[in-house]
């Protein structure tokens, strides 16, 4: 008897700019050119590019669905899941957090998952769903990427100016990376909300 394909969780993780999506963006492609079928989703909240690709800064893309919560994610894959090897998920910190149950449920079912998303908010506290998603992955990935006031690893989101937002994906200007040295956490009381999703209009 064949024994059935052992399903992985794996977790891209870092700050921004740290090549979360270029590496997922990768994973999917190399996955695709071993011939198996990939499914790939993101939250609402990506407003870089189109809704149906994910994108890195570098401007590469793969194919995207986009759905609002981890339920809706659900609701997407299963019609399709008897179709689908290797499931990506881009900003996976913004999904709430039965997006975890649902990584489970997807490796006994012997699915590839591939999760990437922010580690922490510029407040460098665990963001969403991430720290649990690294503690239950097959295999971790944490990405650093360049301080942009010295050129040393970087491992914190730096938001820039006072803007009381989210990280909102794409919005250049506001966030860059930076060292724990030159690292500045903004700390305020009234940024207590930073975790909650905002509501965005599609585009
Ligand atoms: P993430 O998904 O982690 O935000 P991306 O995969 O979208 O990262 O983008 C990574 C790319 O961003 C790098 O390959 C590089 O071209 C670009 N980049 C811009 N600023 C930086 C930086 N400070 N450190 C590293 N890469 C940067
Ligand atoms: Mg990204």
């Amino acid at each position: 008897m064949t024994k059935p394909t052992p399903g992985r969780i794996e977790v891209i993780t870092g700050p921004m700019f740290s090549g979360k999506s270029e590496e997922l963006i990768r994973r999917l492609k190399r996955a695709r050119i071993a011939r198996q079928r990939v499914a790939c989703y993101k939250p609402d909240i990506d407003l870089r590019y189109h809704r149906s690709s994910i994108a890195s800064h570098s401007s590469q893309t793969h194919e995207a669905h986009t759905v609002t919560n981890a339920e809706r994610l659900r609701e997407a894959l299963f019609p399709q899941l008897h179709e689908v090897d290797v499931i990506g998920v881009d900003e996976a910190q913004f999904f709430d957090e039965a997006i975890i149950p649902l990584s489970v449920e997807l490796v006994h079912l012997g699915k590839r998952v591939v999760m990437a998303g922010l580690d922490t908010t510029f407040n460098a506290e665990p963001f969403g769903p991430i720290p649990a998603l690294m503690a239950i992955a097959d295999e971790v990935t944490k990405l650093s990427a360049v301080c942009m006031v010295c050129g040393q690893p970087a491992i914190h989101t730096q938001r820039l100016g006072q803007s009381q937002e989210l990280v909102v994906v794409g919005a250049a200007g506001l966030y860059e990376a930076r060292c724990r040295s030159h690292f500045q956490p903004y700390l305020d009381e009234h940024n207590s909300e930073q975790l909650e999703l905002p509501t965005i209009q599609p585009i």
